[in-house]
């Protein structure tokens, strides 16, 4: 812990004055530094799980492009069929190279799709989530004891302890001033 914390905490239970406001004032600024450091670490947590959700987003793009691959396939077989009622086989072979290339797009999209759902469903299973005091991953699937476990952590416990006081000193400087 902060050697700052330590001279405070001790000054506070020995109902010490400091003998200088400035301590306090700085000691403000290094809990605003460290809390703003775990903020920013919470939130870069944080949009690391929001790429989840943006491969959710991909992966309906690329059932609505399956979809559109597969209206495509239904038509040119139609047209194909059509062609070849009428007679016009040349057309129809044309036709059937184009339906050719749609076929080949939409087992290279249905690839795309396996392997992203595999994906998704294993960042799924984990079931992330960002404690909000720490910055730390925390599984929603973990058992009491280890939520317990790291709610009662050293580092989570810091982190709490910062934050109340800062809150402390500040809203004494906010009385003061
Ligand atoms: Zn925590």
């Amino acid at each position: 812990m902060h050697i700052y914390k330590i001279l405070y905490e001790e000054a506070k239970a020995k109902g010490i004055m400091m003998p200088n406001h400035n301590f306090e004032l700085d000691y403000i600024q290094d809990l605003k530094r460290f809390i703003d450091e775990c903020n920013r670490k919470t939130e870069l947590a944080e949009r690391r799980l929001d790429l989840n959700s943006e491969d959710r987003e991909s992966l309906t793009n690329i059932t609505t492009e399956m979809d559109e691959l597969d209206t495509k396939i239904a038509f040119t077989t139609q047209e194909i069929q059509m062609l070849s009622r009428k007679g016009d086989l040349d057309k129809a072979v044309q036709v059937s190279k184009i339906l050719k290339t749609y076929v080949g797009q939409r087992s290279k999209v249905a690839r795309n799709y396996s392997i992203m759902l595999e994906n998704i469903n294993q960042s799924a299973q984990q079931k992330l989530q960002v404690c909000r005091d720490c910055g730390a991953y925390l599984s929603k699937l973990d058992n009491d004891r280890r939520l317990v476990e790291h709610f009662t952590g050293k580092i989570h416990l810091g982190y709490v302890e910062m934050r109340s006081t800062l809150q402390e000193l500040k809203s004494k400087y906010e009385k003061t001033n």
